[in-house]
């Protein structure tokens, strides 16, 4: 296999496919040039979150493939599948900025043909927070990424501790069904003021994006208790919630201080632990976390 060469030395606009056959063909020619492969899923309406995955993979990676598809099988009925921003041109000239291989973009019906009957059901770690509010979530996640992974057949998949949950899902996934695919996991990126980005966060007015900083806040209030020691997690939710109390048009729906590897619910910091928190502002749902530390 060769050696990645330096990423910036082959920034080029990349090669857009919306078949799966083109897609395969693009591997299958990437793998006999004895080429690694990396795959960024996204759902497109890509910000910096998303280019630093495509980045993470243009390093570690010979051949990067960004996958846009917005998949309705993750959406519930009352979501915002319709609404969904969708920007293809915007997103191919970003991508392009920082380079890519292949982009794969599908019609809808290129994934899920008028008979599709097969998805992936999970347990455990798909079970509660995302997967209590958003019932059929992590099916439509599980089973698009199962068929975006045979389809590209990857070394290595990047995905944003953004959705935290999402990555437990994945790597369940990855073991579960035997995937040789190695899971990489990049950190999240925020907005100067501490937002994490988001496709949704268009959806905000001004008002509504000022509510929405006390989510970050209040996980940075959470990671400055842990590391000043407290131990307690109702104490520490206490406090989120205080700094949540701030914000009248932030509506909580969940606010968990869990174990990490299980998202079990933890009453005592033993080590390091997940602050998650998912809310609505306006009609605009959004998720955030951390990983507290303990001194
Ligand atoms: P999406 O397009 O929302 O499905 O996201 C595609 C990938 O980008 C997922 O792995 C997300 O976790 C990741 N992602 C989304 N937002 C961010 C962010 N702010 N920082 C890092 N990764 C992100």
């Amino acid at each position: 296999m060769s050696p990645p060469t330096q990423a910036s030395s082959r920034i080029a606009a990349p090669t857009v496919v919306a078949s799966r056959e083109a897609l395969r063909e693009a591997v299958r020619t990437a793998r006999a040039r004895g080429q690694s492969i990396g795959v960024v899923p996204t759902m497109g309406a890509l910000h910096a979150g998303h280019l630093s995955l495509i980045e993470a993979s243009r390093r570690e990676c010979d051949f990067t493939i960004v996958t846009i598809f917005v998949n309705p099988a993750q959406f519930g009925p009352h979501e915002d599948f319709q609404r969904y921003p969708r920007m293809l041109e915007a997103d191919l000239a970003a991508i392009s900025r920082i380079g890519a291989e292949l982009v794969f973009a599908p019609e809808l019906t290129e994934m899920y043909g008028p008979r599709h009957a097969t998805f992936v059901e999970m347990e455990g770690v798909a079970e509660p927070l995302e997967g209590s509010c958003r019932p059929g979530h992590f099916r439509g996640v599980a089973t698009i990424v199962l068929k975006l992974f045979n389809l590209t057949s990857p070394d290595r998949a990047y995905f944003g501790q953004k959705d935290y949950q999402q990555t437990l899902v994945v790597r369940r996934l990855v073991a579960d069904l035997d995937l040789p695919i190695e899971i990489r996991v990049c950190p999240i990126v925020r907005e100067a003021d501490g937002l994490a980005m988001s496709s949704r966060n268009v959806y905000l007015s001004a008002d509504e994006r000022a509510q929405a900083l006390t989510l970050g806040r209040s996980l940075s209030c959470a990671a400055e208790r842990a590391t000043a020691g407290e131990r307690d997690a109702a104490s520490i939710l206490a406090a989120m919630r205080n700094v949540l109390a701030g914000a009248p048009g932030v509506e909580l729906e969940y606010l968990a201080l869990v174990d990490p590897d299980d998202l079990s619910p933890v009453s005592r910091l033993t080590g390091v632990t997940l602050a998650a928190i998912a809310a609505r502002v306006g009609q605009t749902r959004l998720i955030d976390n951390c990983l507290l530390p303990v001194g």
